[in-house]
């Protein structure tokens, strides 16, 4: 999948050993998500890598049951190169533990790997990533995809809904109810972390916080039916 950010010759600076490194490594099929971490760093397939800090991968077993995936890594991702890690990662961590569910037992990612942003004194605020950029690492979702073979990813907001299915949709609409996503998995879309944490509401925020809670409950009771049941 390419995008018109994704061809590095059409860079000012001259080519280098990486380079060339990175366009072996990322043209090809990986056969780990270990080899997976190391070419994610090494990804030219659009310009975000060049203000990032590092590329950061999905986490978690491989094959996993579960998978999930957000935006794009933000500011606390980007300097520890770890998916998950800063406010909305604790958010996400702690509703997973009141769920029942240990987070080193699900995979977890996003939909771009290098985070974009845009410099606020000495702040680096989250900006989207652009459709061109979500198809230009699509190429890395469907590795880890493959990789992994979920039978249940939860698409953690509008961004990552769109990069898993192809299309926008309305997470409202189409929020807590299993689609199918490809041969091996279905995917099921709910709110991003973050979201819960830009709630100015204390007691909304706890309702919104509970509802994303019940919904990764819900979600583990529909794998394990799914499990006992592979037909319905
Ligand atoms: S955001 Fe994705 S496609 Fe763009 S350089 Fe990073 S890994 Fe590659």
């Amino acid at each position: 999948m390419k995008s018109e950010d994704s061809d590095p010759t059409s860079e000012s600076r001259p080519r280098t050993e990486r380079d060339d490194e990175a366009q072996a490594l990322t043209g090809r099929t990986l056969t780990s998500i270990d080899e997976l971490r190391a070419a994610v760093d090494s990804c030219r397939r659009c310009t975000l890598w060049k203000s990032a800090t590092h590329g950061v991968p999905g986490e978690g077993p491989a094959p996993a049951e579960l998978m999930l995936v957000g935006e794009a890594p933000g500011d606390s991702e980007d300097l520890q190169g770890h998916p998950f890690v800063g406010p909305a990662g604790a958010v996400l961590t702690r509703a997973l533990q009141d769920a029942g569910l240990d987070r080193q037992t699900v995979y977890v990612s996003n939909s771009v790997k290098h985070f974009k942003f845009e410099p606020r004194g000495k702040r680096r605020l989250h900006i989207k990533p652009s459709a061109s950029e979500i198809e230009a690492c699509h190429w890395w979702l469907d590795e880890e995809l493959r990789l992994v073979s979920p039978k249940l990813v939860i698409a953690l907001g509008g961004t990552a809904a769109r990069a898993l299915l192809g299309h926008a949709v309305t997470v409202s609409q189409v929020r807590a109810a299993p689609m199918r996503l490809n041969a091996a998995s279905y995917i099921w879309v709910t709110v991003h972390p973050s979201y819960l944490l830009r709630i100015p509401d204390d007691a909304q925020k706890r309702a919104e916080y509970s509802r994303f809670v019940q919904e990764l409950r819900d979600a583990v009771a529909w794998i394990n039916r799914k499990t006992s049941h592979p037909e319905k």
